[in-house]
């Protein structure tokens, strides 16, 4: 966003689906989002923060009738949940509603009203899945096939385990009923369609030239856009949801009641604080949507036109998070790596501030971030406990024990300069979404503190010279509370404790950046300080990951279980992160067959078999997605050739495309062209496999001429 804006700012993340626990996926993207509003406030900007829960669409459906109670019911526990563990992270929404509240129908309602006048929707007659035993139409998650695509098994709406696309209803071959496992057959009905094609050259216009955040979003929804976009079925048979006008059989399909929960929530948070909704929806004010990459389309696409169609305000930057692996495995529930942040977390009295600021901090925001308890025990321990928080105790305590208040003193031209600087780049970091850049300008800044205080020695200068030692107290004491302000963003919690110790009698979370620079006032009242942050010890790290590993054996032995009664786990799914990377769960099986094939060597070979082989060495010159496939990725290797090569890589799990653009590769040179998704694929990148969790490219130990031989 530009860091020049001065319009009103609505902070929106991706809405928690209500049908199951939180977990460390979730706060990937409100943690950060949490972050950044807080610090356009410091910024003094105009800030409104909302999010709710997503509580329509068919998993909620079935899992309530798997467990005998109402969808109602089941949101509920789930609302609650959330809600509350968010509170309890230092997340704090004006508004967190729920897509079941009467404004999210209310407001649907009115959209979807307005896209039929302006002829955006129009009736089509349609082949809808049906169970005849049943008596009941199947949409989306109550019917299962094989995808028209890839031919693996998919449900209605996805091709969740196979090519990833989206499928439209009466495109899945042999459909089959998930309720009582039954054939189904198709019966035709009227559905209603939302012409999405018609935004074609909008939306391509909005891509390029209007929408901010991160180029990861905008460069995928670009590539769809160019590709093609269809028309979308936004009816469904169920009676959970909101109603589609004038058809009481019909709710509109949960991705267009879902997004325009942020309308909602913004005008029950108006209707709350006495202030307006429109500046945002219907006028200039910023609207900036966190949310998983796995969304990406949805809100960058679909979302932009209907709202387009209907005459509101586009989101103008959607931020996008990389995905969350746990202890370097990809994050699976059903396989036991997850990390749940009540039971695995909060239960054990970790302090939620420690969690934020590893998320913040981990990496980038959109790259890859792994949760793991050792780092987390490295990183609260080598940066919180000894730089940041040393620094803060032991200024605190030699102020307190030796003048009991903030002594006379000036601030001195080198720490104002040193704070100064560190405002600028934090804000410029925010506004271009780099959370971890500007919490390490910040700690940078408690570094400074730290040499500050060695080098002015004040434990000997207060032997010589009171007044003098004071005022190096007075300039560490104000890092300190600039360090407050600084960090609140991040760890609001433990800063509010160390602002009170600081004897500051303002609210902390209203203070701006700016007061930062504003002197401390000397004669004020300093607390006993108290240790901050403390060492995270191995033992209790040590019975953490002892829980994490035992819950991977359960999960295993639960899907052995399960398979051999030939019952997959349930799955659930929703505008939060991915739950399940299908690809991984399939890959589960695979792997366990790689692992197997991986133990025996293979029969010995002639040196002729191997020169028969021609690699070479590739620097890889673009890399990007195949829409239909979440694995593949399009490369184009420079082999020493005179073209470029084109190759389909099976990477995209495990490497984004920045992350292989300009990487040196090691490229089969001469193995038959195939075609893969429809993409011609002119040799092979090679890469080590350990059966699914890992699959790394080979890269050659020094930068060597694209075209080496490989011998
Ligand atoms: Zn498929
Ligand atoms: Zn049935």
């Amino acid at each position: 966003m530009p860091e020049s804006s001065s319009k009103p700012v609505l902070v929106t993340c991706g809405l928690p689906y209500a049908n199951g626990k939180a977990h460390i996926g979730h706060l990937r993207t409100y943690v950060p989002a949490d972050i950044f509003a807080r610090s356009l406030r410091k910024e003094g900007r105009d800030v409104t923060f909302v999010c709710g829960s997503d509580t329509h669409g068919t998993p909620i459906v079935v899992n309530a009738e798997e467990l005998g109670i109402t969808p109602k019911e089941l949101v509920e526990i789930y609302h609650k949940h959330f809600d509350e563990t968010f509170k309890q992270l230092g997340v704090y929404f004006d508004a967190f509603g729920t897509t079941d509240d009467p404004e999210n129908h209310n407001r649907t309602l009115n959209i979807v009203n307005r896209l039929i006048e302006k002829d955006y929707v129009y009736p089509k007659n349609i082949e809808i899945a049906y169970c005849p035993k049943c008596n009941r139409f199947l949409p989306d998650r109550y019917v299962e096939g094989s995808c028209p695509h890839c031919g693996e098994t998919a449900r209605g709406d996805e091709c969740d385990q196979g090519c990833g696309k989206h499928l439209e209803p009466g495109e899945l071959q042999s459909p089959v009923c998930t309720i009582c496992g039954g054939p189904a057959e198709y019966r035709q009905q009227e559905h209603f369609f939302f012409k999405l094609s018609k935004f074609s050259d909008y939306l391509m216009d909005y891509l390029s030239n209007d929408l901010g955040g991160t180029t990861n979003a905008i460069n995928y929804a670009l590539g769809w856009v160019k590709q093609g976009l269809t028309d979308w079925c936004i009816t469904r048979n169920l009676e959970w949801g909101v109603k589609f006008p004038g058809h009481d059989d019909l709710v509109v399909y949960v991705w267009v009641d879902a997004p325009i929960g942020y309308i909602a929530f913004t005008e029950e948070w108006a209707a709350k604080a006495g202030d307006s909704w429109e500046k945002y929806w219907k006028n200039d004010g910023e609207i900036v949507h966190f949310i998983g990459g796995d969304i990406t389309y949805h809100h960058c696409i679909f979302w932009p036109a209907m709202l387009k169609g209907a005459d509101y305000s586009v989101p103008t930057a959607v931020v996008a998070s990389g995905m969350v692996k746990i202890e370097d495995k990809k994050f699976s529930k059903t396989r036991g790596y997850v990390v749940w942040v009540g039971e695995d977390y909060l239960d054990h009295g970790f302090h939620p501030d420690l969690l934020r600021y590893y998320l913040a901090s981990y990496t980038s925001h959109t790259k890859e971030l792994n949760f793991s308890w050792h780092v987390l025990q490295e990183k609260i321990n080598t940066e919180l406990v000894a730089v940041f928080g040393n620094f803060l105790y032991r200024t605190m305590l030699f102020a307190f024990k030796n003048y009991g208040e903030v002594p006379a003193g000036e601030l001195e031209p080198e720490v104002k300069e040193e704070i100064g600087k560190t405002l600028k780049e934090i804000k410029a970091a925010m506004a271009e979404y780099e959370f971890k850049k500007a919490v390490d300008c910040a700690m940078t800044l408690a570094s400074f503190g730290n040499t500050y205080f060695q080098s002015h020695e004040p434990w000997s200068l207060i032997k010589k010279d009171r007044a003098a030692c004071g005022n190096v107290l007075y300039n560490c004491l104000h890092l300190a509370k600039a360090l407050c302000i600084i960090f609140e963003p991040v760890i609001p919690q433990t800063m509010e404790i160390a602002w009170k110790e600081l004897g500051q009698e303002e609210d902390l979370h209203t203070a701006l950046y700016s007061e930062a620079l504003v002197p401390l006032k000397a004669g004020t009242k300093l607390a006993k300080p108290e240790i901050l942050f403390t060492k995270l010890e191995d033992d209790r790290i040590g019975e953490m990951e002892e829980i994490a590993n035992e819950r991977v054996k359960a999960a295993d032995a639960k899907k052995a279980a399960a398979k051999r009664n030939g019952k997959e786990p349930a799955k659930s799914e929703g505008m939060g992160p991915a739950e399940e990377a299908k690809p991984a769960e399939n890959a589960g099986d695979a792997a366990n067959a790689k692992e197997e094939e991986g133990k025996e060597i293979l029969p010995l070979i002639e040196y002729e078999d191997f020169a028969k082989l021609d690699i070479r060495v590739g620097k890889v010159l673009l890399a990007e997605p195949i829409k239909k496939s979440k694995k593949l990725l399009r490369v184009e290797v420079d082999i020493g050739e005179e073209k470029p090569r084109q190759l389909v890589a099976g990477m995209a799990s495990f490497y984004s495309p920045e992350e292989l653009v300009g990487k040196y590769v090691i490229v089969l040179a001469n193995l038959k062209p195939a075609k893969l998704c429809g993409v011609e694929s002119n040799g092979m990148m090679l890469a080590a496999d350990d059966g699914g969790e890992i699959v790394s490219a080979l890269m050659p130990d020094k930068e060597i001429k694209p075209g080496s031989r490989i011998r």
